[in-house]
């Protein structure tokens, strides 16, 4: 990726634009909430024509890039890889980390939400409350969950039908099963009747990052907005009773970050973690206020390739598989609603109860859409299993935002992190690739 996003040349750098945009589009949001409240005209306005607009424009930037960037970038770091065998190891020791650190990260979740026991707190007025209020949503995530449940179909489904259809629709894994199979194509064609396709597909990637360099300098528009948006809408008088689940969740999230992850980073990737998580926090940032790993695969991206210095055939590779099948946060944030909501509705679970729900915490991580609330159907069909009725989901979707957008985050983090574990267990990166510090303007 040609231009850095460290330096827009204006005396402030970009990633430093994008961390203020955030914390101040937070806090003005905030501000307008608590003392003009979310309804207010003033507060309706500016999310219609101003906060509302930047943070769709950059939203929709994002999501215009995202297919041909995914596809695009698996098919040349398939064709990059050569031979499919290649691939093949490559791929499999990118799922064994996904699923290692989902793993890890749903068991870290669910031991801290069993030592705490925020459900055994709720009153139940506040459940029968709740559960009015949310009545109508819940019902459409359950609906959803009958349609789009987790069974054989989802990957028979795998195989796309037409790939075309699949990019309209948002299908990301019909997408990266067209593009594998595209890529391990050339590799099997005579070289020269491959090249002038590879010449196209880079021509792609290379006009694709150059739209991602444009949508990042938005980035401070779209991030603020995005934020206002949330925050000044947002319900916080809901936060009060479930507060110690919000804090459960928020807790176990930033302990892997700051634990988990970063002794995987030090001791197995050999880079400071101070240093990963400096390199990518625009990319952070963009998963908090997209709520979207596929949003922000193209940030990611940019992240994994200028700001750590992971090569393209790997990073290109990775990241769009690690986009929506790598979601640490998410089997976390699952794990711990499951468990909450038994707390709440009083059923005890067996041992081994927990660990069907650690289990099933990863896989539906792991089939969940990287899109805002994408793991909300498949964690109804949890709750089916440990027989706590679906409705009861309706409990944590007035502060389900505010977690999306933080295991999100930690989805991301963890997608970038697994570029970088394949890349060195390949040969191909060391914390010395970095690349040093861009220059200030
Ligand atoms: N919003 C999450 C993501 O895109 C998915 C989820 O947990 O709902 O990574």
């Amino acid at each position: 990726m040609s231009e850095s996003i460290g330096n827009t040349g204006k005396g402030m750098k970009l990633h430093t634009k994008i961390l203020l945009a955030l914390v101040v589009g937070g806090a003005v949001g905030v501000a307008a909430n608590l003392q003009l409240g979310g309804d207010a005209a003033s507060v309706v306005w500016v999310n219609k024509y101003l906060a509302g607009p930047a943070g769709q424009i950059f939203l929709r930037l994002l999501f215009m890039i995202v297919m041909p960037l995914v596809f695009a970038s698996i098919a040349l770091g398939v064709a990059g890889l050569g031979d499919l065998r290649k691939v093949g190891r490559v791929g499999g020791k990118a799922i064994g980390y996904f699923m290692g650190t989902t793993f890890l990260a749903a068991s870290f979740g669910l031991a801290l939400v069993q030592v705490v026991k925020p459900g055994s707190r709720v009153p139940e007025s506040v459940k029968a409350e709740l559960m009015a209020t949310y009545a109508d949503d819940a019902s459409t995530k359950i609906d959803l969950q009958a349609t789009g449940g987790f069974g054989i179909e989802t990957f028979v489904n795998i195989v796309t039908r037409n790939p075309v259809k699949s990019a309209a629709d948002g299908d990301m894994l019909g997408v990266i099963f067209f593009a594998l199979m595209f890529g391990a194509a050339l590799t099997l064609m005579n070289p020269e009747r491959a090249k002038p396709m590879i010449d196209v597909l880079n021509a792609l990637n290379d006009v694709v990052i150059l739209i991602v360099g444009m949508a990042m300098k938005l980035a401070p528009f779209g991030v603020a907005g995005l934020i206002f948006g949330v925050t000044s809408r947002f319900g916080f008088a809901l936060l009060q009773p479930l507060a110690g689940y919000v804090l459960v969740v928020m807790g176990a999230l930033i302990l892997h970050l700051a634990i988990n992850l970063s002794l995987i980073l030090r001791f197995v990737m050999g880079i400071s973690p101070v240093l990963y998580f400096t390199r990518v926090r625009s990319a952070l940032i963009t998963a908090f206020s997209t709520s979207s790993s596929s949003a922000t695969l193209p940030a990611a991206l940019k992240a994994a390739e200028d700001d750590l210095g992971v090569p393209p055939t790997i990073a290109g590779f990775v990241l769009p598989l690690g986009s929506t099948m790598c979601m640490n946060g998410t089997s976390i944030f699952e794990g711990i609603t499951v468990i909450f909501l038994c707390q709440v509705f009083g059923v005890d679970l067996t041992f081994g109860m927990m660990i069907v729900v650690i289990i099933m915490s990863v896989i539906t991580a792991i089939g969940a859409a990287g899109v805002p609330g994408g793991s909300i159907p498949l964690l109804v069909g949890i709750l089916a299993i440990v027989g706590v009725p679906g409705e009861g989901i309706a409990i944590v979707l007035g502060v389900d935002r505010i977690l999306d957008m933080s295991r999100t985050t930690v989805n991301v983090a963890g997608d970038i992190s697994a570029t970088l574990f394949v890349a060195k267990s390949e040969g191909l990166w060391d914390a010395s690739m970095v690349p040093v510090r861009e220059r200030a303007a």
